[in-house]
Formats: C-alpha cells, sequence, structure tokens
C-alpha cells in the first residue's frame, strides 16, 4: 500500500548538524525522514482488533509540530519507529477480528487514536486508565503492540497517512448516516476543543482569551458557543486571514499579533490592565485574563499565553508540538495554573460521563458545524510536498484544516 513513513536515522541527524553548522540558518531536520513509499498493509493480531481502509486523514497539531518543527515531542517518549502519521482518521471497516461484534465490514467510522492500556491489552490496567483518564496512560509501551501513544504515531498500527490502518474495535464510531466524511475527520480535533472546555469551563464573569486562529483554536471557540459559554472571548491570531475567519464564525473580539507588542496591547484592553515593556526580557502584562486556552503548541505562543494569563489563573494547554527553548518565567511571577488536556476520556455531559469523541459528534449534529470554513485543503498522499508547504506558509496559502484525501 500506498504510505507517508516517517523514520528516523543517526546518519541524517549526524548529517544535518554538519549541515546546520555549514549552512547557517540551515534547516534542521533532528534525523526525522518523511517520504511517501510502498509498505505492507499493516495487520493485526488481537481478535479484538479491525482493519480500517482510509477516507481522509487530518494534518494534526502534533502532525504540524513534526512536519514543520521536526519535533517529535507531542507524541510522547513512547514513539515506535518507522511509523505512518495521521492519527485524526475517518476510513472503512475492512476486516474484523473474530471477537468484533459493534462493526460491520463496510461500516464507516471515526477513531479515537489513543493507544492506553485497554486497545493495546495490557495488564495489569494502570492507575491512570482504572481511574478513567487514559491520556495519562503509564502502559504505552506495554501490551499487544509496540510502543507509541497514538495510531499514527505507533510503528504497529500504521495511521491516516497511509491507505490502511488498524484499531482496536472499542476505539472506533460508526459515523451517523446523516454526517458526511468532511464533518467526520474534523470530530477527532473537535474533541479535544470540547474536552479543554468540559474540563476547564470559564466561570462567570470570567474574561476568556484564545490563543491561536488555526482549526483548533476555532473549534474551541466553537465549543465555548455550543457549549452555552457566553462569557466576552478575546481571539490572538497571527494572520489576516484568521481575523475575517473569527468575525465570520463568532461576535468574539479579535486581534492581529502583526507585532510583538500588539497581541499584548490587545489582550490588556481586553481585560483592564497594562502591559509592561521591561528593558531586560519578554514583554508581559501587569494582570491577564481569567482563562487562557492556548491552541497552537508552539514555544513563542506558549510563552505569550503564559504572559496573557493573570494572576493565579488558568492557562489551558490543548496542543503541545514544539517543546524547545520554553521561558518558564511567568510560571513563577504570575503563579498560575496550568492544564495539559490530552486525548480521549469521559467527561461530565447532559449529566453523564461521556466519551469526548461522542459529545464531539453530538455537539456537532445539533449545532451548525462550519465544515466549509475550515477544511481549506485537501491533497492526494502524492502530493503531500505541497500539504506540507501550504501549512509551512500559511499566510499565503490561508490554511485552516489541511486534509489528505485517498483514493477509494
Ligand atoms: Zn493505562
Amino acid at each position: 500500500m500506498k504510505a507517508i513513513v516517517a523514520d528516523f536515522s543517526i546518519k541524517r541527524e549526524a548529517w544535518d548538524r554538519v549541515r546546520s553548522r555549514l549552512m547557517r540558518g540551515g534547516r534542521e531536520s533532528h534525523g526525522i525522514t518523511m517520504d511517501l513509499t510502498e509498505i505492507p498493509e499493516p495487520t493485526f493480531t488481537s481478535p479484538n482488533w479491525v482493519k480500517v481502509r482510509s477516507i481522509m486523514s487530518g494534518i494534526s497539531t502534533m502532525d504540524e509540530g513534526m512536519v514543520l518543527h521536526h519535533d517529535l515531542s507531542a507524541f510522547g517518549a513512547s514513539l515506535s519507529f518507522p511509523f505512518v502519521p495521521g492519527n485524526e482518521n475517518v476510513g472503512i471497516v475492512t476486516e474484523v477480528g473474530r471477537n468484533v461484534e459493534n462493526l460491520d465490514l463496510g461500516e464507516r467510522v471515526i477513531v479515537d487514536p489513543l493507544l492506553s492500556c485497554e486497545p493495546r491489552e495490557a495488564q495489569p490496567v494502570c492507575s491512570a486508565c482504572s481511574r478513567g483518564e487514559p491520556a495519562y496512560c503509564r502502559n504505552f509501551f506495554q501490551g499487544i503492540i509496540g510502543s507509541g501513544m497514538l495510531i499514527g504515531a505507533c510503528r504497529d498500527t500504521g495511521g491516516g497517512w497511509g491507505d490502511y490502518f488498524t484499531a482496536a474495535a472499542s476505539r472506533l464510531r460508526p459515523i451517523p448516516q446523516d454526517m458526511d466524511s468532511d464533518h467526520a475527520v474534523l470530530m477527532p480535533e473537535f474533541s479535544r476543543a470540547v474536552k479543554a472546555v468540559l474540563r476547564n469551563p470559564p466561570g462567570t464573569g470570567d474574561r476568556v482569551v484564545i490563543v491561536g486562529g488555526g482549526s483548533l483554536g476555532i473549534m474551541v471557540l466553537l465549543a465555548l458557543d455550543m457549549l452555552g459559554h457566553d462569557q466576552p472571548i478575546l481571539v490572538v491570531v497571527e494572520h489576516p486571514f484568521e481575523v475575517d475567519l473569527v468575525r465570520r464564525l463568532s461576535d468574539a473580539s479579535v486581534v492581529l499579533a502583526h507585532s510583538p507588542g500588539a497581541a499584548f496591547e490587545g489582550v490588556a484592553e481586553f481585560v483592564q490592565c497594562e502591559v509592561l515593556y521591561p528593558k531586560v526580557g519578554r514583554i508581559t502584562l501587569a494582570g491577564g485574563a481569567d482563562l487562557v486556552y492556548e491552541t497552537t503548541g508552539t514555544a513563542d505562543r506558549i510563552e505569550d499565553a503564559m504572559s496573557f494569563t493573570g494572576e493565579g489563573k488558568r492557562l489551558v494547554l490543548s496542543a503541545l508540538n514544539q517543546t524547545s527553548g520554553f521561558d518558564m518565567s511567568p510560571l513563577w511571577f504570575k503563579g498560575i495554573h496550568i492544564e495539559g488536556v490530552g486525548f480521549s476520556g469521559r467527561e461530565l455531559y447532559d449529566g453523564d460521563m461521556v466519551h469526548v469523541l461522542d459529545i464531539a459528534v453530538d455537539l456537532a449534529r445539533k449545532h451548525s458545524f462550519p465544515v466549509a470554513e475550515l477544511i481549506t485543503h485537501r491533497f492526494s498522499l502524492s502530493e503531500h510536498r505541497q500539504a506540507f508547504a501550504a501549512l509551512a506558509s500559511r499566510s499565503t496559502s490561508k490554511a485552516v484544516k489541511i486534509i489528505f484525501q485517498h483514493v477509494v
């Protein structure tokens, strides 16, 4: 089958180090290679697993870290090489294990990609999974498949950037008849936005800042609205087209971070506090927002987000894809509370504990979900270089969500 394969080469890493010294500013790849190639289709050994033919796969914020920054830290310490990326997947079930009862051949599905104790059949089940927090699973190295936190970051399962991948049947959700595949491919990311809001809802009178106008930022904005929160919101974006997008989809305030001080001035005005321009060190705020959702996962924006957060207030990291060279000083100076949201799991919804993917699907069906505004670019696997180029030049490509569309 065709697949984009991510691999790690020590030789390549050494060469990249030499090259980046010789050619100052040369792009470092940290030894990561990503190539379209022919590989055998993935297989499964457990009677509880299934094989899925890919229809579509999004480029997630974690993939973005890998493509743009060659930083794989978002996939955790458990990554196994070589792997096929792609953790936001829609596909068709083509083969089922003998114990599988909840899925039929030919069924269209979306996938919870987390490879925690349950799908990897690890025994004994870890304490995090036992208490219903699979995002913090300790067994990403154990069980019936090779190590890896996600489908799309494990050498044995494949991922959505290949024609086929495998998954535990329990992690798949049949897509409702009335939901098309374009909607469905956005549900894994939307479930992360929903989880971020359900775990960290704004309180009465809170002023809320969303950092990032990419697909995850927009989805946090949608989740806040769909879950009934009407607090004042300011979205901090990087590109002029994102200002228009936020305005078309909501009545939230928006500020364009076109210069280092612009975002700080915008947040200061929104929360009524002062910008500090120190002689030494970064710009910061004397005060800040009650609740900040950081959705880009990049080092610079996370540093900004810490500064935008008020003293003793909350910062929610809903993405993390570049972890090198962080300035964590606002943590000390402002005593803020940071929560990393992670993947999957159940949250309280309408009085019950419900899987976040099912909450996302329910909300998207009850409300108008702006798919056409979000999916801006589609590519085949063989056009992956164009896809990565569109991702790297968002100011001109105006990419919000980029997906790979398979030929089925
Ligand atoms: Zn576990």
